[in-house]
């Protein structure tokens, strides 16, 4: 059974790396009254992380004035899904991108564990994307129910 929709919200930002820490105190505001406990409130955050870090650095490497769009549904079987999307380069390979320690930065400062780290973190993670139009990712956590919650205190 799917939850109803009990609340959205959506941002668009510049893609600055600043942005990233904006958006997950955005998105723990408004789970917030899902009232997630300490393990899932940090889940979502690094997620979240995770994603805008990648659209940032890797979707508009050398590309300027690009936007991230951030956007959460909050259902009522306590379910969040979360969105980033980004309109640069897309990503040629998606299956190769996720597998862990793959990464494309010259730096040597990158593990290529993002996508690991999405997939572990949250119960569902869909990446879509096209080169030279942008990437979408996908996530699904599913909150602990408030009556498995009593149970265990
Ligand atoms: P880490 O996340 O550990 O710092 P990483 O960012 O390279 O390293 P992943 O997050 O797993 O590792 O991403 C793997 C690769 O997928 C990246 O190196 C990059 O080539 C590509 N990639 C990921 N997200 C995007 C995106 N939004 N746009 C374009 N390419 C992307
Ligand atoms: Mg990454």
């Amino acid at each position: 059974m799917k939850g109803k929709v009990i609340n959205r919200i959506k941002l668009e930002m510049d893609a600055l790396p600043e942005n990233e820490r904006l958006a997950r105190s955005c998105i723990s505001a408004f789970i917030s009254r899902a009232d997630p406990n300490v393990e899932e409130l940090s889940d979502i955050r690094t997620v979240l992380s995770e994603a805008v870090t990648n659209a940032v650095i890797h979707g508009y490497a050398g590309i300027e004035g690009g936007k991230v769009t951030v956007s959460a549904v909050l259902y009522s079987d306590r379910r969040i899904m979360m969105k980033v999307k980004d309109c640069g380069c897309g990503i040629a390979d998606v299956k190769l991108a996720m597998q862990p320690l793959y990464t494309t930065d010259p730096s040597g400062e990158r593990g290529g564990m993002g996508f690991a780290i999405m997939e572990s973190f949250c119960n569902k993670l869909t990446v879509r994307s096209k080169p030279g139009k942008g990437t979408i990712i996908t996530m699904i956590k599913q909150l602990e129910n408030e009556s498995e919650k009593e149970s265990t205190i």
